[in-house]
């Protein structure tokens, strides 16, 4: 196992910067996610770490040690990409044993590993099949006991889920996070998808054009993001407007009209400067279509009315006006939807609410 850093990296492709000054702590044995849009350098950055591609600046270190000219074979690493690209005239055994077959591995030893490792994926009986028999998902799981059979330092994985379909890929989801709690192994995933991103992983990078917009615990991203990209990125945020009116060790008094004054807890102010302009930010699931009678006694509340309303399973994401603004509220469906035009009160807790400066 190793931890593995990137140190002002920088990837430019001609006169196209395709990576901006990124750094980045891996720490031995996390699961770290690069979460973000198409294009914004997720795979650049897994193919530096890699080995595929050199960084145009910067360092790479893996397990502390300066690898930019330490070629892929020799950094011990597994890697899935989404195609999983297993040899089809090869059996399973054959395609899992392949990784073993440069490395000083005695002959005698192999048969048993590769045993290990499908038995760590959970397709023990399927060594002498050939990938075509194998469904999607048991395909993408001989990939991973691939990587892993040769007991690598850092796993990297591109997409790895995205070509299975929905209810395959939350199952594998699991499965693999298994996998990697099972063998503690440092591994870099790379995805566009936010939900798989909030389920796996210990730390979720958030890129935007080439740069880390945040680095944190799933929990931070979500519920105190550093900027109104990652508020959107990972769900709605309503940002609403906010003069901030005290600034303090015990947190911030922002000024929301029409809501009045929100004390917002220190940990989510800290990216506040100074008193002055602000953005209040409020997920769309912590904002509250209340029913007549429901007194939202501990919330902060405003008239609106619902201009929209879209069924979205078990819940209802309602499009509600606030004077000039817009909001979106994501509430549990419950036996009493409201519907269109409906004159409502909503309300939110500051607690829930969190700060930034003006963009
Ligand atoms: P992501 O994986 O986040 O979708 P990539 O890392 O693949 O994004 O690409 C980041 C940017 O770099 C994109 O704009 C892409 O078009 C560009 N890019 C990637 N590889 C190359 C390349 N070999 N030559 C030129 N541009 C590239
Ligand atoms: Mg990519």
């Amino acid at each position: 196992m190793s931890s593995v850093t990137l140190q002002n990296v920088v990837k430019r492709f001609h006169k196209f910067t395709a990576v901006h000054q990124v750094n980045l702590e891996i720490p031995d044995g996390a699961f770290v996610t690069l979460l973000g849009p198409s294009g914004c350098g997720k795979t650049t950055n897994l193919r530096m770490i890699a080995g595929l591609l050199d960084p145009t600046e910067g360092e790479i270190l893996i397990g502390g040690t300066r690898v930019n000219d330490v070629p892929i074979h020799k950094r011990n690493l597994g890697i899935v990409f989404q195609n999983y690209a297993l040899f089809p005239h090869k059996t399973v055994a054959e395609n899992v044993a392949f990784g073993l077959k440069y490395r000083d591995v005695p002959k005698a030893e192999i048969p048993a590993r590769v045993q290990a490792a499908l038995e760590l994926v959970q397709l023990p009986h399927v060594g002498e099949r050939y990938p075509k028999e194998l469904s999607g998902g048991q395909q993408q799981r001989i990939a991973l006991a691939r990587a892993i059979v040769i007991e690598p330092d850092v796993l990297l994985l591109d997409e790895p889920l995205s070509a299975l379909d929905a209810n395959l890929r939350e199952d594998m989801r699991v499965e693999l996070k298994r996998i990697q709690e099972q063998i503690g192994v440092t591994t870099v995933f790379v995805t566009h998808d936010q939900s798989e991103a909030l389920a796996m992983s210990d730390q979720i990078v958030v890129m935007s054009a080439g740069r880390i917009e945040q680095m944190g615990s799933p929990e931070e991203v979500y519920n105190n993001p550093a900027s109104e990209f990652v508020a959107n990125f990972l769900g709605a945020s309503n940002m609403l407007p906010a003069t901030c009116t005290a600034n303090g060790p015990e947190g911030a008094t922002l000024d929301v009209a029409p809501f009045g004054a929100v004390a917002i807890p220190a940990h989510k102010a800290e990216r506040l400067t100074g008193q002055g302009p602000a953005q209040l930010v409020l997920r769309a699931e912590k904002l509250r279509v209340l029913h007549p009678g429901e007194t939202g006694e501990t919330m902060l509340t405003a008239p609106a009315t619902v201009e929209a309303v879209d069924y979205q399973g078990q819940t209802v994401r309602y499009f509600l006006r606030l004077g000039e603004r817009q909001l979106q509220a994501i509430n549990m469906i419950d036996d009493r939807p409201f519907e269109q035009g409906a004159e409502v009160r909503i309300g939110f807790r500051a607690k829930d609410a969190s700060a930034l400066p003006t963009e």
